[in-house]
């Protein structure tokens, strides 16, 4: 089997790109132009078998990239975020909804508690209807972890590691190390600068982990970068922009967790982040980063 890619599914935060409601100068020309500026909200998928998060446009994405998807047999969660998390349309996972399913297996869902919370109270529970009920019928599994865990997805054969993430602490935020047949992904979104304590998790890997393929936050763009908006202030907390994920790229070489030629790429993006995607890539490209759009493959 060849080498597993990380396909970017969607590169919008919250609102997506035009965002609903909106009429700033981003949304106006990705409205205008189409293309990379028009932005679905941010998912992932590794290699066919493991989906990092499963947020409103899943289905869009399914549509999009229906025989890479199809193959799907985990869901990591990063948060319970709305842009994240779709709990509804997990239940179509069943015969009835899927007239013929795609691939007649159990699909897990691995997240921390609030994920699990956040799943109980959007699958609309008979009274005391325990969730594992509701998940058998739609042949879906919940495995519940915490920060720092680390498991391995037995059928696949992945190897996930989480850290905590510097985001809405009240839903124990992570973000993920998978490896799956030999290639490592560094999936690091939502996050401003990453705690001390997922830092220090990271340092121990060296020499046990080289990440090929990394996309940091960057929902604030440009900010704070003489590039980017007259007078935006850096990205540091919840989220990241262009100064903060030039430091921390820096300080994953300095660990030495970057595989020679990783690539690095950026993803996330909010239109509060003032910048277009041409103008994003005139600062990134130089800096051998790349810059997130749907449908991208890394
Ligand atoms: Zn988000
Ligand atoms: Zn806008
Ligand atoms: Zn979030």
């Amino acid at each position: 089997m060849e080498s597993p890619k990380l396909l970017v599914l969607g590169s919008a935060a919250a609102e997506g790109v035009p965002a609903l409601f909106c009429d700033c100068r981003v949304c106006r020309e990705a409205a205008a132009k189409g293309g990379p500026d028009v932005r679905a909200r941010t998912s992932y998928n590794f290699g066919g078998e493991v989906q990092i998060d499963f947020g409103p446009d899943a289905l869009q994405a399914w549509q999009a990239h229906r025989d890479v998807l199809r193959r799907m047999r985990h869901i990591l969660v990063t948060h319970s975020h709305e842009d994240h998390l779709q709990p509804s349309d997990l239940l179509y996972h069943s015969r009835g909804f899927a007239a013929v399913p795609a691939l007649d297996e159990v699909l897990t869902i691995h997240g921390t508690a609030p994920t699990r919370r956040r799943i109980e109270r959007e699958f609309w529970l008979g009274n005391k209807e325990p969730l594992e009920t509701k998940l058998g019928q739609s042949r879906l599994a919940f495995h519940e972890f915490r920060p720092f865990d680390a498991f391995e997805l037995p059928d696949c054969g992945a190897l996930v590691r989480t850290f905590a993430a510097d985001h809405w602490e009240e839903l124990q935020p992570c973000v993920y190390l998978v490896t799956l047949r030999g290639r490592t992904a560094f999936v690091c979104n939502d996050t401003g600068w990453l705690p001390d304590a997922s830092w220090d998790a990271l340092a121990k890997l060296r020499g046990e982990v080289a990440i090929d393929v990394a996309v940091l936050d960057d929902t604030g763009m440009l900010h704070g970068a003489p590039e980017g908006p007259a007078g935006s202030e850096v990205w540091t907390r919840g989220h990241m922009s262009a100064p903060t994920i030039l430091r921390a790229y820096d300080k994953l070489d300095a660990l030495g967790l970057l595989a020679p030629g990783c690539v690095r790429a950026v993803n996330h993006f909010s239109h509060n982040g003032g910048s277009t995607h041409d103008e994003m890539r005139a600062f990134y490209e130089p800096r051998g980063i790349v810059v997130g759009r749907d449908g991208l493959e890394l």
